[in-house]
């Protein structure tokens, strides 16, 4: 039982994440988005104009990067539980919050540092793999008993999983690293990086109190590695 669940299943849960058909993904992160807006998210009161000036560096940006615009997808959504904030789904939705993109109006490259970290989740598929692991010993179950056709059904099952516990120290640094590499290779410097964890940090700190109580849905500052440790990191 000891070599299952702490050799067998983690391993499956690896493999489980590269066999996922990608229309499987996609609902799985639909579901999840479905979820989240019902409980956190409003229309966006944004000017259009700046959604499209936001939404036209993100797509320069795939471009460049040779990602594929029918799978990484910006939104922007009102939301007074997340505050100023960002988050990717599985399926490469990135969600912006009218707070962020106001925090962050006159720091363009920090947005689009921003944006270029939560790209980063998509690319390692941190969502996918959280969910897998969550899912892992359900996995086994149906791999033991031979109904594979059930591993797909608890992927969708439990796709909002990865948004109750957020991402691990590792996949934050792993998603800076996507971040600040391609600043870089896009011409802007890390330094944008550090800006805008330092204008979030100082939102955050200011609403505090607010963010306490949304914690359990979506944690993004408490589960990333420390907000200094970062911002120094980017400006070293
Ligand atoms: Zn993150």
């Amino acid at each position: 039982m000891w070599l299952v669940l702490y050799k067998a299943v983690p391993a499956i849960a690896v493999y489980s994440v590269d066999t996922l058909p990608r229309n499987v993904v996609e609902q799985m992160g639909e579901q999840s988005f479905t979820l989240i807006k019902k409980i956190a998210l409003d229309p966006s009161e944004l000017p259009a104009e700046q959604q499209a000036k936001v939404q036209a560096h993100f797509k320069n940006m795939l471009n460049k990067l040779s990602l594929d615009q029918s799978v990484y997808r910006l939104s922007f959504y009102k939301s007074d539980s997340f505050g100023a904030n960002a988050f990717a789904l599985p399926h490469g939705r990135i969600v912006v919050t009218d707070d962020l993109a106001n925090l962050l109006a006159d720091k363009p490259n920090a947005l689009k540092a921003v944006l270029l970290h939560e790209m980063g989740h998509v690319v390692h598929q941190h969502s996918v793999r959280i969910t897998a692991q969550s899912a892992a010993s359900t996995i086994v179950l149906a791999v033991v008993f031979g109904d594979l056709e059930g591993v797909a059904e608890v992927a969708l099952g439990t796709g909002a999983s990865f948004a109750q516990q957020g991402f691990s120290r590792d996949m934050e640094r792993e998603a800076d690293t996507f971040a600040l590499t391609q600043l870089e290779l896009l011409g802007y410097s890390s330094n944008d990086f550090a800006d805008a964890i330092e204008a979030l940090q100082e939102s955050h700190t200011s609403e505090n109190k607010h963010l306490e109580k949304v914690n359990n849905l979506l944690e993004y500052l408490s589960s990333h590695p420390s907000a200094q440790e970062r911002i120094d990191n980017a400006r070293k």
